[in-house]
C-alpha cells in the first residue's frame, strides 16, 4: 500500500516500518490505534488525499493530534496523525488565531501571549486544540467566557466526500461539527478568538485528609457566592508514594481547590478568603501570574499514562450528591479514583453556534481511575454514575475517557439532547452516509 506515499508531504506508514509504533502513539497509553496506514499529514491536501484514498478503499478514517481523548481505536483503517500541521498565526488586531490541525493548547498560550492576549484553554498545555474545541472545549476561565466552541470565527474540513470546505457561522455543518467530535470529517485548520487576558490571579489550595470533608462543603457553598469571572475546581485525590510527586502530598490523601480569576489581586485574595478559613494548607499558591503560566493552576500530569473516566453533569450540588460521592470513593470506598468537581453555569449557559447540550448545568463531576485490564469500563464508573442519578442532567463527551462500554451508543447519546442528537444523526446521514468517521464517539447516520 506504501506505493501511494509519493502523493503525500508526510510519512505514510504500514505496521511494518519503522516509525509505525512511534507514529500511533499517543497519551492514552492503555490502548492504540492499529491503522493498516497511518499518514501524518503536513497540510490539509495530505489530509485530503488521506481521505480520498480511504473512501475509494471503503475504509475508516481515524484522526489524532496527541491521543489526549482517545476513544474508538481504529482497527485496520486510515489514521491520520495531525501533529505536523502546527503553524499558529495570531493576528493582535482582530484578537483571532489561525491554527492547524496539530497545536497543542501550551503553544498557542505562548503564541497569544505575546500580544497580551490569551485562547480559551483547558487545563493541560498538552491537550490539541482542535480535538479540545470539537469536544466543546471548557476552559480555565469558562464561566467568564463560555464554551470554547462557541468562539470559532470559521474551519477548514475534508469532509468524507473529499473535499475541502471553509465553514462560517450558519452554515449547516459549522454548529454540527463544533461539539461532535470528528463526527463529519477531518479539520485541518480553525480561526478562533482571543480574549484580552495577559495575567490572572489563581492557583492550587491543598488541604490534608482530615480537612477533605470540609473543604468539599465549603467549596459548594462558596461558589453559589462567586463572580462569572472565577472559575473553580476542587479535586480530591490519593496521591501515590512515588518521587514524581512533590513530597509534600507524596502518599496523601487531600483535596485540591484550583482557581482562575481574571481581576485583581486584592479582590482574588478576598475570594479566597473564605477558603484559606477551611485551615493549613498543604500548598497554597495563589498568585498574579502571566497567563502563560496558568498550566500550573491544574499541574495535569505531563507524561502518557492509561487512564478511564466518568462524568455527570449536575444541575445543582447537594450535600446529598457529595456524600454519595465520598460513601463511593473516600479512603477504602469501593473506588479508587481523583474525583474532579468544576464549577460551571455563568457564561457556559448563553447558547451558541456549537452543538453543546445540558448548557444548564451548575457543576461536572468527574471521576478518572486506572482502566484496569480489559475493554469494558470499569464498574466502579457505573457505580459512580448510578449513584450521582438523581442529580444528573447528562454527561460530557469531551471527559469520557476509555474504550468498549465507555464509548458506546447509549454514552454518546446522552451527550447531547435528543433533539440535537437527531439533528446531528441526520446531517451525518447527509455528509457522511457510510459512517466513515466511526472511530471516536459515534452518532451513526439516521436510517
Ligand atoms: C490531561 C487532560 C486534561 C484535559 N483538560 C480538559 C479541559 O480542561 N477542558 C476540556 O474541555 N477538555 C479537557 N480534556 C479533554 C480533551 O479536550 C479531549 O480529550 C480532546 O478530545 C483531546 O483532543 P486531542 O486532540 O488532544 O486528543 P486526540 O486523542 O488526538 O483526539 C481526540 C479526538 O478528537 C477528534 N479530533 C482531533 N483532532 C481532530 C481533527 N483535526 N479533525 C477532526 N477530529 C479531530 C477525534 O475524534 C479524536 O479521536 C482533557 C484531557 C486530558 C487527557
Amino acid at each position: 500500500m506504501t506505493d501511494i506515499a509519493t502523493q503525500f508531504a508526510g510519512p505514510v506508514l504500514t505496521p511494518d516500518d519503522t516509525g509505525y509504533a512511534d507514529e500511533v502513539a499517543g497519551f492514552q497509553t492503555a490502548y492504540t490505534h492499529r491503522p493498516a496506514l497511518v499518514v501524518g499529514a503536513r497540510h490539509a491536501e495530505d489530509v485530503r488525499a488521506a481521505v480520498e484514498f480511504a473512501a475509494r478503499q471503503g475504509l475508516p478514517v481515524a484522526v489524532q493530534a496527541t491521543g489526549h481523548g482517545l476513544s474508538v481505536a481504529v482497527d485496520g483503517g486510515v489514521l491520520v496523525t495531525t501533529g505536523r500541521m502546527d503553524a499558529i498565526t495570531v493576528d493582535p488586531q482582530a484578537r483571532t488565531a489561525r491554527i492547524g490541525a496539530g497545536v497543542r493548547a501550551g503553544a498557542l498560550v505562548e503564541a497569544a501571549a505575546r500580544y497580551g492576549l490569551a485562547p480559551l484553554n483547558g487545563s493541560s498545555p498538552s491537550v490539541g486544540v482542535v480535538g479540545y474545541v470539537l469536544g466543546g472545549g471548557l476552559g480555565l476561565l469558562a464561566r467568564e467566557f463560555g464554551y470554547a466552541a462557541d468562539h470559532v470565527r470559521s474551519l477548514e474540513l475534508v469532509t468524507a466526500d473529499g473535499r475541502r470546505r471553509t465553514l462560517t457561522p450558519g452554515d449547516e455543518l459549522f454548529g454540527a461539527v463544533l461539539g461532535s467530535g470528528g463526527n463529519f470529517g477531518v479539520v485541518t485548520e480553525l480561526e478562533l478568538d482571543l480574549v484580552p487576558v495577559a495575567e490572572i490571579y489563581g492557583g492550587q489550595l491543598v488541604f490534608d485528609a482530615p480537612l477533605v470533608d470540609a473543604a468539599l462543603e465549603t467549596w459548594r457553598t462558596w461558589t453559589a457566592t462567586v463572580p462569572s469571572e472565577l472559575t473553580s475546581t476542587i479535586a480530591v485525590v490519593t496521591y501515590p508514594d512515588i518521587p514524581a510527586v512533590p513530597e509534600s502530598l507524596r502518599g496523601r490523601h487531600v483535596a485540591s481547590i484550583r482557581i482562575a480569576f481574571d481581576g485583581p489581586q486584592e479582590e482574588g485574595e478576598r475570594w479566597a478568603a473564605p477558603l484559606r478559613q477551611i485551615g493549613p494548607r498543604l500548598r497554597d499558591d495563589l498568585r498574579t501570574m502571566p497567563y502563560a503560566e496558568s498550566h500550573t493552576i491544574h499541574s495535569d500530569p505531563p507524561f502518557p499514562h492509561a487512564y478511564a473516566a466518568t462524568n455527570a453533569l449536575l444541575a445543582e450540588l447537594t450535600p446529598q450528591g457529595l456524600s454519595a460521592l465520598r460513601a463511593l470513593t473516600a479512603p477504602g470506598g469501593r473506588v479508587d479514583a481523583v474525583i474532579d468537581i468544576r464549577h460551571l453555569g455563568a457564561a457556559l449557559r448563553h447558547g451558541g453556534p456549537a452543538s453543546i447540550d445540558h448548557r444548564d448545568a451548575e457543576y461536572i463531576v468527574r471521576v478518572i481511575t486506572d482502566p484496569g485490564d480489559g475493554d469494558a469500563a470499569p464498574d466502579s464508573l457505573a457505580a459512580v454514575r448510578e449513584a450521582l442519578a438523581p442529580w444528573t442532567i447528562g454527561h460530557s463527551l469531551a471527559f469520557l475517557y476509555g474504550a468498549g462500554g465507555a464509548a458506546d451508543a447509549a454514552q454518546t447519546a446522552a451527550g447531547y439532547a435528543p433533539d440535537t442528537y437527531r439533528w446531528l444523526a441526520a446531517a451525518k446521514a447527509k455528509y457522511d452516509p457510510r459512517n466513515m468517521f466511526r472511530a471516536n464517539r459515534n452518532i451513526a447516520p439516521a436510517d
